[in-house]
């Protein structure tokens, strides 16, 4: 272990247990996040994944060192465990998991009393506190204690349900068809739409930490079965969810699987006809639809870096009720302002209710853009030079609030980032033309490629 990296990503700390750090690395990290946070009660969560329990177990011995009281909520979904956090008065969250990512990972994710993960400068914090030792050690009798906390699932999709009209839902009898993944929605997502009066389909909804159904990430590629499950149930809405059960991606009553663009566009377009008036908050690489749909309706969209964490920050920032990404995150404040593939649900079930209308045909009557999406090897040191060089030698419009976003005309852009995770820079288009995107993906590829082979 190189003990001079940082230890915090994108999202929390993210390894293979065994291989990358031992579980003396987490009962430190335990100690350090207990010397980081102030007061005394900490709530703990965990994904269903091998390592998960003793991860949890090595976490807490840290904490209770420094004197924190651990109340273990268990196998629960992130949101859930955030919401409890928030709600219950908890002074800090863990939450154990990797998310989507396949069955040998595991992750720390680091939840203030608000219930949202806490900022950069909070994880600087907790690196200084783990790299030089600062560890705040209690005596014997000062070390903290062990509790279960039982009622986590309950107040989670109670909370859900009392923030949409669950009798307008109830009425409208719709039938879903629920992928989980194998994930944490399967403790959930079933329960909480049959309490919403719907029909209910299974799939993949019981928990194995080895994801052995399609594995623990939803995308448009990943959902076969869930597609050929709706039309074969003749079912009103489909739905998947990732690994620890904060995002999820649904498909029409026709099979067809859709990016978070659309459904949160459309959750947004039923939110401002309800009377919702606050920002939407959304990130730099979603689709301009919902710019679209917003000046209808003169609402403001706000655009943060690419991450849910941002978006929850920018949405307490400016009280906003609703936020969304493409990757089938969504935010819904007066539930808690971090994604939530539950709350998401409700929230396009409620759409569904609001008139008789399908999915299809409320997705078919929004603008069209077409998307393009790509990318190249690039050494990891040479990726921010690239970009700097591309924006020194474009004349159109850019936006650097996430690494470079070219404006080519009033409906045409290209953002193009260095991926968080791997060696390669993403190039990413959008245009309400076709031929119009092909030729700006095109004018972009060639740029890219003719400064990576220059290096
Ligand atoms: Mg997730």
């Amino acid at each position: 272990m190189n003990i001079n990296s940082k230890l915090f990503g994108t999202n929390g700390i993210r390894f293979i247990p065994g291989d990358d750090y031992d579980l003396e690395f987490i009962l430190n990290i335990g100690l350090s996040i207990g010397t980081f946070f102030r007061g005394v009660n900490v709530v703990i969560g965990c994904d269903g994944r091998r390592s998960s329990p003793s991860l949890v177990n090595a976490i807490s011995a840290g904490l209770m060192e420094s004197g924190k009281n651990v109340f273990v909520a268990g196998m629960v979904p992130t949101p859930a465990l955030q919401l409890i956090t928030q709600n219950s008065k908890f002074d800090g969250g863990i939450v154990i998991t990797a998310s989507h990512n396949p069955p040998q990972y595991n992750g720390i994710k680091v939840i203030s009393a608000n219930g949202i993960e806490i900022s950069r400068k909070d994880e600087s914090l907790i690196e200084e506190i783990y790299f030089n030792h600062k560890y705040n050690r209690k005596n014997w009798n000062g070390v903290g204690q062990i509790h279960t906390y039982s009622s986590t699932l309950d107040n989670y999709i109670d909370s859900i349900i009392n923030n949409v009209n669950s009798n307008l839902i109830k009425n409208r009898k719709l039938k879903i068809v629920i992928d989980s993944g194998n994930g944490m929605q399967s403790l959930s997502a079933p329960i909480l739409t049959e309490l919403l009066g719907c029909t209910v389909v299974t799939l993949n909804s019981h928990i194995d930490g080895n994801f052995s159904g399609r594995g623990g990430e939803p995308t448009p590629t990943t959902l076969d079965l869930l597609s050929q499950s709706v039309i074969e149930h003749n079912a009103d809405l489909g739905v998947g969810y990732d690994g620890d059960g904060d995002r999820s991606i649904f498909c029409d009553e026709n099979g067809h699987v859709f990016w978070g663009d659309k459904s949160g566009t459309l959750i947004a377009q039923h939110l401002i006809n309800k009377g919702v008036n606050s920002p939407i908050v959304t990130t730099i690489a979603t689709s301009q639809l919902i710019d679209h749909v917003a000046s209808d309706n003169h609402v403001d969209v706000y655009r943060t870096k690419v991450g849910s964490v941002d978006v929850s920050y920018k949405m307490k920032e400016l009280d906003s009720v609703f936020g969304f990404e493409e990757n089938g995150g969504c935010l819904y404040s007066p539930h808690i302002a971090v994604r939530d593939g539950g709350m998401a649900t409700a929230l396009m079930l409620e759409v569904l209710s609001s008139s008789e209308k399908s999915l299809s045909a409320r997705i078919e009557i929004l603008p069209k853009f077409y998307q393009l999406k790509t990318k190249f090897s690039c050494p990891v040191e040479s990726r921010s030079s690239i970009i700097d060089e591309m924006s020194s030698v474009l004349n159109e419009k850019i936006d650097t609030t996430d690494g470079l976003k070219i404006w080519w005309d009033e409906s045409s852009w290209s953002l193009i980032r260095p991926s968080g995770t791997e060696p390669i820079i993403r190039l990413f288009s959008e245009s309400d033309n076709e031929s119009q995107l092909e030729s700006i993906t095109k004018r972009c590829s060639i740029l890219i490629e003719d400064l990576i082979n220059n290096l």
